[in-house]
């Protein structure tokens, strides 16, 4: 039997790198519907090559042209509009596997529709996690879903971890998220005021969207990763670590209690978590270039520099706060990164913002979506209104 698959968000990075596996192994996999926010030509030509069902867009136009166009072609993909479609077909009797990739907050929805109804969940999505931790984590235990991380570093924890889950706080001292240290990894933290748009999107290793790429440069990508990992793995957040690994080798690692260190390793390329959550407990091919130990000069480790990326140290502090603070952070640094890349604030502001932003909100623990997503709205406004006086 073919595994049918639901893609949100597959005109992105992680999307597109996910149909790129899914055309590998057209045995395998057979897709269902697809989403999309505005890309109608993607779209088109993925609906031409994937024959979905469905296909979702983010707003009425974008689902007019893009059922016009089908129809054009000959294609009878029907053409549904977010924000409700996108958990009809996360959770639609005839999917058995979900990838969610949309980025940011939108992705909570569909996410929580998918854990309810028990899927194969395959969450590249951190923010929906940073959101709504707790939410989620009962949803999935409440639906029977299958939750399996996307985000390589999560991958490589879960692909190093003991099978059985009960074993974990015997067995586990604590893990270590690797991270690049991005663009700014050496640069003069002095300097970070006058970074240009252009610089914070030169990422060393990878192409990804432009919301995670200026994460990686202020490294709060890192940060959400900490949160993300407390909630797949159960893990107190004194025993989450991050060390800087720049040539992005190793992609995790845990620390067992008797000194032993299991991790994952292997090119940097998405397509290797995509596959291993695709395909787990299987293996299958994924596309991406085996890693030649002959090639490698060196693995090399630091610690992240306080000065040069003070956002790290957020999640830490969110995640002892009240609960709801995490989901305050997401959205300050979600508005942080788009008045950046609208040029509205200046890069050093981004961590400025946040702080000020999880200063001024307070959440009240929010234990349902409808909460969940008030308290994102509210701390947009607030983040917004800030940014201003920033200006
Ligand atoms: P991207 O910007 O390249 O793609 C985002 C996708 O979501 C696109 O298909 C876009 O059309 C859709 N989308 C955006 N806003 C939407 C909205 N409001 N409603 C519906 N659809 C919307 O992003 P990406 O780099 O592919 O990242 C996707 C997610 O995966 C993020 O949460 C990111 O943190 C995570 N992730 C990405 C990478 C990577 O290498 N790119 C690695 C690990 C985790
Ligand atoms: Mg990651």
């Amino acid at each position: 039997m073919k595994q049918r698959l639901t893609v949100l968000g597959s005109t992105g990075s992680i999307g597109t790198n996910t149909l790129d596996v899914v055309a590998r192994h057209p045995d395998r996999y057979e897709v269902f519907a697809l989403s999309a926010a505005t890309q109608v030509d993607l779209m088109l030509a993925q609906c031409a090559q994937f024959c979905p069902r469905y296909a979702v867009m983010a707003s009425a136009p974008h689902a007019r042209l893009l059922a016009e166009r089908l129809k054009q072609n000959d294609l009878s993909t029907h053409v549904l509009q977010a924000p409700d479609a996108l958990e009809t077909i996360a959770s639609h009797d005839q999917v058995d596997a979900v990838m969610a990739a949309i980025v940011g907050a939108a992705g909570l929805a569909p996410c929580l529709a998918a854990a309810r109804a028990g899927k194969r969940l395959l969450l590249a999505n951190k923010e929906a996690l940073v959101v709504g931790g707790a939410v989620f984590m009962a949803a999935v235990r409440q639906g029977g879903a299958t939750l399996l991380p996307i985000d390589s570093e999560h991958s490589a924890i879960f692909q190093s971890l003991p099978e059985d889950p009960a074993t974990w706080a015997r067995r586990v001292d604590h893990i270590l998220l690797t991270a690049s240290g991005g663009p700014f990894r050496t640069r003069d933290p002095a300097t970070l005021r006058s970074v240009t748009i252009e610089e914070a999107c030169a990422h060393p290793n990878f192409s990804m969207g432009r919301k995670i790429t200026i994460d990686s440069a202020t490294m709060m990508n890192k940060a959400l990763e900490v949160i993300e990992a407390r909630w797949l793995f159960d893990l107190a957040p004194e025993h989450i670590k991050v060390v800087i690994h720049p040539q992005q080798i190793i992609h995790s690692m845990v620390q067992f209690k008797d000194a032993s260190i299991i991790a994952q390793l292997g090119t940097p390329d998405m397509r290797v978590p995509i596959a291993c959550g695709l395909a787990w407990p299987e293996r299958i091919a994924s596309g991406a270039p085996l890693l030649d130990f002959t090639q490698l000069a060196a693995l090399t480790f630091e610690e992240a520099d306080a000065r040069r990326f003070p956002g790290l140290h957020l999640s830490w502090q969110a995640l002892a706060a009240a609960p709801g603070t995490t989901a305050v952070l997401n959205a300050a640094n979600e508005v942080a990164v788009e008045a950046f890349l609208q040029q509205r604030i200046r890069f050093d502001q981004i961590h400025a913002l946040n702080v000020a932003t999880l200063a001024a909100v307070q959440p009240s623990n929010p234990d349902t979506l409808h909460a969940l997503l008030a308290l994102d709205a509210e701390t947009r406004a607030v983040a917004q209104e800030l940014a201003q006086r920033l200006n």
